[in-house]
């Protein structure tokens, strides 16, 4: 593995990609309600990309896991969609629970944000399940600090979706975040404490716990794409980007 460590200057310069992201993921968040298109959304992402001389890090989007190009510059992922949701032309309903993953470059550094909320009224269970996420989240960044290991995270995550009734699916996790959206490390949402790559100050990564309410089985939609759990239940998505410091760790993507 080509892991890459980030000088604290270059995490400084990396700082505008994570406003920027976190900025367009607190619009979406703002503008997602009941009635709105999906299209829409992305057109509302692609419109501040164009404003910030930004450079989406999926429009032209073609990896191994999708049909690809991907043709937009956001996922939206609805219901038992979780991951990858390619924008389709799709009315939000009441009680619709939208996860919303986006990221870009700016001035050559990436950064990587998911969040997933619920239009109009909520369901309980969707409310928990999107907490867990964020709970996740949290407790992994927390270990993300020199002396922790990769593992720590992984089992910050798989402890925290054990501890609420969630089984974790390992086919998909984080990543190194760079001058591209996927590096190394592979950063897995389960694992086991105190095993694999030491964690040093200037590793910038991806955390992105996301859970399915029933099962940890996921199916591809027909548009080549969008992953759906394979029993229908609705799955949420939580995500930053984070780079390790000698202190707390700094959460680039982080919103007001
Ligand atoms: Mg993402
Ligand atoms: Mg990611």
């Amino acid at each position: 593995m080509a892991i890459e460590l980030r000088t604290p200057a270059q995490v400084e310069e990396m700082r505008p990609a994570g406003r920027f992201v976190a900025e367009v993921l607190t619009a979406l968040v703002d503008a997602a309600d009941v009635g709105v298109n999906l299209l829409d959304l992305d057109a509302l992402a692609h419109r501040m990309i164009t404003e910030r001389g930004a450079e989406s890090c999926y429009i032209d989007y073609a990896p191994s896991f999708g049909r690809g190009p991907f043709g937009k510059v956001l996922c939206t992922s609805v219901n038992d969609a979780v991951l990858h949701g390619l924008p389709h032309d799709y009315v939000l309903q009441d009680g619709d629970l939208l996860s919303l993953d986006f990221a870009v470059s700016v001035d050559g550094w990436v950064a990587d944000s998911a969040v997933s909320v619920v239009v109009g009224t909520p369901r309980q269970q969707d409310l928990d399940l999107i907490e867990a996420t964020r709970d996740a989240l949290a407790a992994a960044i927390e270990v993300a600090r020199p002396g922790k290991k990769l593992g720590d995270i992984g089992d910050a995550i798989g402890s925290l979706a054990r501890s609420r009734g969630l089984s974790v699916n390992t086919q998909f996790g984080g990543h190194g975040v760079g001058r591209t959206m996927h590096g190394d490390p592979h950063v897995p949402n389960d694992g086991r404490a105190g095993r694999g790559l030491p964690l040093k100050p200037g590793l910038v990564i991806a955390i992105e716990p996301w859970f399915l309410a029933t099962t940890d089985e996921i199916r591809m939609h027909d548009d080549g794409w969008t992953i759906l759990s394979a029993d229908g239940s609705r799955g949420a998505h939580s995500e930053h980007t984070i780079a390790v410091t000698e202190g707390d760790p700094i959460v680039l993507t982080a919103r007001d």
